[in-house]
């Protein structure tokens, strides 16, 4: 098992989570309640965590297994792909014991992404090819997520979709028309194709003041050559010209959320876990919706970056390997 800086005694937990609830405004008996991280969440945007006061939060992480009693059982996980379940073309090792043992229970699981290059039917193919058990509609992708919220909550048909092909022809099965000529939304994804002319009619656009979306904010993306740039990257060049910043739909948004528990058939996020490798896309999500939010330490945050971000994760282990070992032993 992992051993973490924060697997104190319980007078060191109590006190991590006296800190933690005086940066949420709740006291030390609720705020690691579900329902009363719920209403953190309606209390505080992502976005204006420092305007919050949540950033001057400097405690120690509030987790380990003496503090597993307080939450339900997990009902459902929402689980992060690259860093939590494989890096890069390398599968880790105890993703798949873990799943097996997801399904044996009949715990309910969705895998979330953040990645809208692609659609969500390639995603499957590739994760049965590395010998995961997934179903067709057991990947969310922040593109999904995207179309959902724009059929369901705008009036938005016509809209400029910045994107790769296999995602546009997504977007027409959906039933939208991709134009730039009358568009009513911008739509910007990870789009690996993109190309200066996508840009320039982006940007007319948005000076236009058409409403402006995008899939995610991630900044960078993980390949095989190191990082290259993603979505974040093309929102902070248009921000510098036009001024204007989008509607995020991907994680760390409640619109993510809400299309997951959509999938999964469920009314609330009570009892559901995030577990990610991200601090600003996968835990941010947990701690502000209401999920259970669990960090893995397989991908791109350590120890010292967990511990010197402003939102503390409900727990943290070393893989999905422990994660597992606290489902066995009853603890989560
Ligand atoms: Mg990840």
């Amino acid at each position: 098992m992992h051993k973490t800086a924060w697997l104190g005694s319980v007078a060191q937990l109590a006190e991590a989570l006296d800190s933690k609830s005086r940066c949420s405004g709740f006291d030390s008996q609720q705020s690691h309640q579900p329902a009363a991280r719920a209403r953190v969440a309606e209390q505080v945007d992502a976005a204006d965590l420092k305007s919050a006061g949540i950033s001057s939060c400097t405690g120690s992480i509030p987790v380990s297994g003496t503090m597993m009693q307080a939450f339900p059982p997990i009902r459902a996980f929402l689980l992060d792909l690259d860093g939590t379940c494989y890096v890069g073309s390398r599968s880790l090792p105890n993703t798949l014991p873990f799943l097996d043992h997801l399904r044996e229970r009949g715990i309910p699981y969705l895998f979330l992404t953040n990645n809208s290059s692609t659609t969500a039917a390639a995603y499957v193919q590739k994760l049965r090819a590395r010998g995961f058990p997934v179903e067709d509609g057991q990947v969310l992708t922040c593109a999904d997520a995207s179309a959902r919220h724009l059929l369901q909550e705008t009036p938005w048909r016509r809209i400029y979709l910045v994107a790769t092909e296999p995602v546009e022809e997504e977007f027409r099965r959906h039933g939208f028309k991709l134009t730039f000529e009358n568009a009513e939304a911008v739509l910007l994804a990870f789009d690996t194709t993109i190309t200066y002319r996508k840009m320039e009619e982006m940007a007319h656009l948005l000076q236009a003041g058409v409403p402006y979306y995008a899939t995610s904010p991630d900044i960078t993306c993980i390949t095989e050559r190191g990082l290259t740039p993603d979505v974040g990257v093309f929102i902070a060049g248009m921000k510098v010209m036009t001024g204007r910043e989008p509607v995020i739909l991907g994680k760390p948004s409640f619109y993510m959320v809400q299309a997951a528990l959509e999938r999964l058939g469920l009314s609330s996020a009570q009892g559901v876990a995030m577990v990610g490798d991200q601090l600003d896309t996968d835990i941010t999500m947990g701690v502000t919706q209401g999920l259970v939010s669990v960090l893995v330490l397989t991908g791109e945050t350590t120890l010292e970056k967990a511990e010197a971000f402003p939102l503390k994760p409900d727990f943290v282990a070393s893989d999905l390997g422990e994660v597992l070992a606290w489902m066995r032993r009853g603890t989560i």
